[in-house]
């Protein structure tokens, strides 16, 4: 079982069969909130519907053979694979090509299985949206902690101690040898918070995490502000009460608090951004029918979706071009099929292309303009 990333995502985006259907399966595995024996009797019902609906479904022989074997295999792997931590799990298959991927989760998905052309990715890039490579700065007098965090999962990198000079070492209390020995020790403090901030540049190198949260008692932090170096001045986001002592689960709780409080503000950032520039007639584009265009046309750099808006829609079997409503294909001038949500071909297309989607939780300004947008790489 494997963990969710942007290459697997790419990956997926790219799987696709002529010949047969992809079974896409979301489980919702949180056992904060679910019992094991309810999260078997989801998936044991989310099956029988799956069986219901091919049943309905007119598909041919092969197909239906195809789906199937999904089922089957699919009913096979969640007996097997309760046991996991994973807030959730995401599996597509399509057996008559061969293909299997399961994939945990951080964050729980709504349940369902779809059967269609390619795997449903877009529960997967909205759980990847939310989640940033974090880096977790603990320093004290005496100690220096690194945790990364990213998905949710915590772990712990480094740890380094400083042992400072003792007070009493000369035995004489005298007030200039008072303030000569505390001096020394400042100095040692200053010495440790130096060499904190130069490891945690050398993480950065290795690490190439995106934010950096830092936890320090306040009057050490303009101390250590000035160690660090601009590229992690640029990405420290926040700042975290958590000691280096503090147990793993308590650091972990206030960290995702933060990214959660971060991941918000950046949303309505993006959406910000994407009004300015569409209102003063920049290089953005708003609107199902614009951001088509911009996706067919290769020219999105970011796609701002509402979270779960959908639409059905059309796309054209020879050159893939995605439409709202064209039954012919203006460019290839041959009939276009329809899709059942054109908003998650978009999503992958995108994805495709190398290019950023934000996923915009409702309500948000973004409803205003047809709760799909783009900027682009320049005007259309
Ligand atoms: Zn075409």
């Amino acid at each position: 079982m494997k963990f969710l990333n942007r290459q697997k995502i790419e990956a997926l985006s790219c799987f696709k069969s002529d010949k047969y259907l992809t079974t896409s399966f979301f489980l919702d595995t949180d056992k904060s909130h679910l019992s094991r024996k309810e999260i078997q009797v989801a998936a044991k019902n989310l099956l029988t519907a799956g069986r219901t609906r091919l049943e309905s479904l007119g598909f041919d022989k092969d197909k239906k053979a195809s789906l199937t074997h999904d089922l089957d295999k699919l009913q096979e792997f969640c007996a097997q694979n309760s046991t996991d931590n994973s807030h959730g799990l995401a599996v597509f298959s399509c057996q008559g090509e061969s293909f299997w991927e399961d994939v945990h989760l951080p964050h729980p998905p709504r349940n369902r299985i779809l059967f269609d052309h390619n795997p449903y990715i877009r529960p997967l890039s909205q759980i990847l949206g939310r989640y940033h490579r974090i880096c977790i700065f603990l320093v004290g007098r005496t100690s220096a902690k690194w945790f990364s965090l990213h998905m949710g999962r915590i772990a712990h990198l480094e740890t380094l101690l400083c042992e400072l000079p003792s007070k009493d070492k000369d035995g004489d209390f005298d007030g200039t040898s008072v303030r000569r020995i505390e001096r020394h020790v400042e100095a040692h403090v200053h010495e440790h918070f130096k060499k904190a901030s130069q490891y945690t540049f050398e993480l950065f190198k290795k690490e190439k995490f995106d934010w950096l949260f830092l936890g320090c008692e306040d009057h050490f932090y303009s101390d250590l502000e000035q160690f660090l170096h601009s590229y992690l001045r640029e990405r420290l986001k926040g700042r975290l009460k958590a000691k280096p002592s503090d147990p793993e689960d308590k650091i972990l709780k206030e960290a995702l608090e933060l990214e959660d409080t971060l991941s918000r503000a950046a949303e309505e950032e993006d959406v910000r951004r994407f009004v300015a520039e569409l209102e003063k007639g920049g290089r953005a584009a708003s609107g199902i029918k614009e951001s088509l265009r911009g996706v067919n046309q290769l020219e999105v750099q970011s796609l701002l979706v509402t979270h779960n808006y959908a639409a059905e829609g059309k796309m054209c079997p020879k050159c893939r071009f995605l439409y709202l409503e064209e039954a012919v294909c203006p460019s290839c001038q041959i009939a276009t099929n329809p899709v059942a949500d054109v908003v998650d071909e978009a999503i992958e297309a995108t994805f495709k292309q190398h290019a950023e989607v934000c996923h915009v939780t409702p309500p948000s300004k973004l409803d205003h303009y047809g709760k799909i947008g783009a900027m682009l790489r320049f005007k259309i």
